[in-house]
């Protein structure tokens, strides 16, 4: 079956409707492009269910960092820590992580986190725009970022992250216990050092984020398909997307299915370094936040959200693939730390998720035109920003489609 041409007598198929994919149809589609968006289970079925909502123009510190090594081995000793490599799985992960690792040399960081400050500089703005045009403005919230450390020992371990946050010119306030109070009263005792970057913003509920973007896309003339597509083929005009029993053709096809990207190139002889950091979130569901903002428990890496209907808090990195089953344990401790940190959870009851950040190890994503296939473009790898990064990524193709660049 193929798209009819758009007014620019082009067309696209977006496949994952996850926050890349859905925003990328969305300004094809406002583009003028005919734009099919195909997900095997509907809008923001994947990671973009369940993250933090976190817009951090200030997260130019790429995942790993000068002395990551030592980091990590602290960490995998700590059966509390946020990193958790599943030993089954180690020998599938190794080339990954070799390739994390060199990331982590003084040199590649420095032009690791300008690319990452390039893509998210204007990260707030084309949300809040974004927002506005699908007529849901209450979704961005604008109140900042509040960063928690225990106390100096455990800020210095994150101080290359914050001298590079500096180096860019992210705007970062300093405040004592009595600062963190003030801007949130319901943080306990043990967080004496906070970090405030009042730029900051949030989205308050990924899920319904994207499902109106995906809306105001077919408002916009894009049409959203259910399907799992399982093979792409490149023919003399364009590109065939095949599921098990249908076809779909258009003149170009992004590929923008998170984790999932790598299986549906690799046939293509194109081989990301993608590998899944699992994360897991507990939500507080009906639960009047005890906070306003985004306020990350940073030595615990531990993102907490007042979310519209309720409070969550999502962290881990686990590292065991994509087809073992969530492990329990990682939530509960996540659940803990939110009920030890903030007062007011006691009786709320909490559910959980675990999700596939798509990472790749030098924590840049693939945004653009494939070098080897003509009408083929590559919008995945956002790792632990992906919410962040949507926009600037969709502005990418659809400039590279349009020749608008
Ligand atoms: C716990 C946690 C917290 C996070 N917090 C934040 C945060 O605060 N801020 C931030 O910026 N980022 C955050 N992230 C990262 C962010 O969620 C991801 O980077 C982002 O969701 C990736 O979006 P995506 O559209 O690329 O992938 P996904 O959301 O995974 O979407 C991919 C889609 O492709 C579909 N698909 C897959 N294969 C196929 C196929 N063969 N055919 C058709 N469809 C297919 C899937 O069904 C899915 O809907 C967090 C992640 C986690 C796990």
């Amino acid at each position: 079956m193929g798209a009819e041409p758009g007014g620019t007598g082009t067309s696209a198929i977006v496949i994952g409707a996850g926050i890349v994919g859905a925003i990328t149809a969305y300004e094809l589609a406002k583009a003028g492009i005919a734009t099919t968006l195909i997900d095997t289970e509907g809008p923001a079925s994947g990671c973009s269910f369940g993250n933090a909502g976190a817009i951090s123009p200030g997260s130019v510190a790429p995942l790993a960092m000068p002395g990551v090594l030592r980091q990590v081995f602290d960490m995998l000793l700590d059966p509390e820590g946020p990193l958790h490599l599943r030993p089954a799985y180690l020998p599938r992960a190794l080339p990954w992580l070799i390739r994390f690792t060199l990331a982590a040399r003084p040199a590649r960081v420095d032009r690791i986190a300008a690319r990452l400050h390039d893509l998210h500089r204007d990260a707030v703005d084309a949300h809040r725009r974004l927002a506005s045009e699908i007529g849901a403005p209450e979704l961005v919230q604008e109140r900042g970022h509040l960063h928690l450390y225990p106390d100096e020992r455990t800020l210095a371990k994150d101080s290359g992250a914050w001298a590079l946050r500096k180096r860019f010119g992210v705007n970062v306030r300093r405040l004592d216990r009595a600062g963190i109070v003030e801007l949130e009263p319901s943080v306990g005792p043990r967080y004496t050092i906070g970090m405030f970057l009042p730029d900051h913003a949030m989205v308050v509920n990924p899920y319904r984020y994207v499902e109106r973007i995906v809306a105001a896309s077919r408002q916009r003339g894009a049409r959203l398909a259910i399907d799992r597509i399982v093979r792409l083929e490149a023919d003399g005009h364009g590109w065939t997307c095949r599921s098990s029993n249908r076809e779909w053709c258009a003149d170009h096809v992004v590929v923008a299915a998170g984790v999932a990207s790598v299986a549906l190139l690799r046939p293509l002889g194109i081989r990301p370094p993608l590998e899944s950091q699992r994360g897991y979130h507990v939500s507080f569901e009906g639960v009047r936040p005890p906070t306003r903002r985004v306020v990350v428990l940073a030595d615990r890496k531990a993102f907490t959200t007042p979310m519209e209907d309720g409070f969550r808090i999502a962290g881990t990195v686990e590292i065991a693939g994509t087809a073992a089953p969530p492990n329990p344990r990682r939530s509960a401790v996540l659940e803990r730390l939110a009920r030890q940190t903030f007062a007011g959870l006691d009786d709320a009851k909490a559910k959980s998720w675990m999700g596939h950040r798509p990472c790749m190890p030098d924590t840049l994503p693939w945004i653009g035109r494939s070098a080897a296939r003509r009408g083929l473009w590559y919008a995945f790898g956002h790792g632990h920003t992906g919410v962040t990064d949507a926009p600037a990524t969709a502005r990418q193709i659809r400039a590279g489609i349009t020749g608008s660049h």
